[in-house]
């Protein structure tokens, strides 16, 4: 089970299976794990009728593309012309995607067989699933504990074997904390590496989409079909887009940068931190090398990221007004009873906690006292990463502070929510890429994600360092 995407395409081609079994097989795992709630919807009847064509097409001897006959889940907040897209709120009910996200175009056009939508928080706010307006997901290898968030769903799917990858979207981690939480592979690009035309802005600025896998080769994989320059997307980079999955040898010893604030954290696990010491032991006895850089920020980059990503938030939901899309109130008869009465039931607890929050960060008077410094906080961090990466190939560090927790553990308490992504803020206030992998594990078998962290742009190196860990650190999920 869970076989590389080309060791399937290559039994498909040998005649052992057809991606009409691969894709009946999948729908009958979906079913016996509906309890997950990690699909908010199945196109079962058209992926079958998909997974049909793409037989067809190789029985015809023609050329198939880079993901023939690849299953992949998407996170309800990437378009999908013709299906529904929520966001995981019900602001957005009965709402029907008038066009694809550029993603979805390019997963596509390479043959891939997109199976559903996979349930998040709602508007990708959250680090446990628990913010869905659709309910939570479960944590397929313990039902009471978290997937992480906030595409928990997406990281499920994966991991309970209800497809071959799915895209997530990361804003502030939720790609890496959930396939942390999870035990297996999430990616986040370096901003403009992958189109945003089509994914559900929540905070623009820093909002990415990503791979989960079981392997890094397929994150490579991925990551080739859907980077690259898109028109409809003015952030989108128009670097060349390597091919990522033919380059995952690492030839070379890296140079590792950890910065000792990170494991000193009050927050941190001393399993998660003892794992991740163990890793870098171990790194270093492969020859590589692994210094201690000072980084005095550590404890500015919630607050930062608080600060900008709900500003962001106010003004890309203020869309979501009863009149445009989805959800009106059936009570509201005038135009101000339409928005107030619309919004207020549309939305979820948490999302209008970060209305709120950032329409007071941008009010006049304290937009410089909390927007404008928060801004200098962010140019000052990417400074001193610049810095690190003119020396260092990678920074190490954990994934999040914990193992995945218990539902509503940290649900009374927002400040001790946010904590839980303490380590992966900064690679969205920076805008470089990050990958959780699955090196280790704690208490009660749960995975522990270790995150490297590199410099813009540098994804081919960094999918080939983490093929290297996998090879060589790899524990069995
Ligand atoms: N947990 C973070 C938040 O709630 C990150 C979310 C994300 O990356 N979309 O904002």
């Amino acid at each position: 089970m869970n076989l590389p995407i080309r060791a399937v395409q290559q039994n498909i081609k040998d005649g052992t299976t057809t991606c009409q079994k691969i894709v009946t097989d999948y729908i009958a795992r979906i079913e016996a794990h509906r309890h997950l709630n990690a699909y908010l919807e199945v196109f079962a009847d058209e992926a079958m009728a998909r997974a049909k064509q793409l037989d067809e097409k190789l029985a015809r001897g023609e050329k198939t593309g880079q993901l023939f006959g690849c299953v992949i889940a998407i996170k309800d907040n990437i378009c999908y012309i013709g299906h529904k897209v929520s966001a995981g709120s019900k602001i957005l009910d009965g709402f029907t995607s008038i066009y694809n996200a550029t993603v979805v175009e390019r997963l596509l056009a390479e043959d891939a067989i997109i199976i559903g939508r996979t349930n998040c928080d709602e508007f990708a706010m959250g680090s446990s699933n628990e913010n869905s307006a659709y309910g939570k997901v479960l944590n397929a290898q313990d039902n009471t504990r978290v997937p992480g968030g906030s595409s928990g769903g997406s990281a499920v799917v994966v991991q309970a074997g209800l497809c071959h990858a799915s895209l997530g979207s990361d804003t502030g981690g939720s790609i890496r904390q959930p396939a942390s939480f999870c035990g297996i592979v999430g990616l986040k690009p370096t901003y403009g590496r992958v189109s945003r035309y089509g994914l559900i802005a929540y905070a623009s600025s820093f909002d990415q989409i990503g791979p989960f896998t079981h392997h890094v080769e397929d994150a490579a994989l991925i990551m080739q079909v859907i980077a690259g320059r898109d028109r409809h997307d003015a952030t989108s980079s128009s670097k060349p887009v390597n091919s990522y999955a033919e380059n995952l040898q690492f030839n070379k010893k890296a140079r590792i940068a950890i910065f000792h604030t990170t494991l000193q954290s009050d927050g941190l696990k001393p399993e998660v931190k003892q794992a991740t010491e163990n890793l870098l032991n171990q790194l270093r006895a492969d020859g590589h090398t692994v210094e201690e850089v000072s980084f005095d920020l550590l404890e500015y980059l919630i607050p930062t990221y608080y600060v900008l990503t709900t500003a962001e938030a106010s003004s890309n939901l203020a869309r979501f007004d009863g009149v445009h899309y989805g959800y009106r109130s059936p009570g509201a008869n005038e135009m101000e009873t339409v928005y107030k009465k619309s919004r207020t039931e549309g939305f979820g607890k948490e999302v209008k906690n970060r209305i709120m929050l950032g329409t007071f960060v941008l009010s006049s008077g304290y937009y410089d006292a909390y927007y404008s410094r928060a801004q200098k906080v962010r140019r000052i961090l990417t400074q001193q990463l610049r810095a690190v990466f003119k020396e260092y190939d990678f920074i190490i560090m954990p994934t999040a502070p914990s193992t995945a927790f218990q539902f509503g553990e940290k649900t009374s308490n927002p400040v001790e929510m946010y904590l839980a992504d303490i380590y992966t803020v900064l690679a969205n206030l920076v805008g470089i890429p990050a990958i959780s992998l699955p090196l280790a594990k704690g208490g009660e078998n749960l995975p522990i994600g270790i995150q490297i962290l590199a410099d813009n742009f540098e994804e081919e190196k960094l999918l080939a360092f983490s093929e290297l860990l996998m090879q060589q650190h790899a524990v069995a999920q």
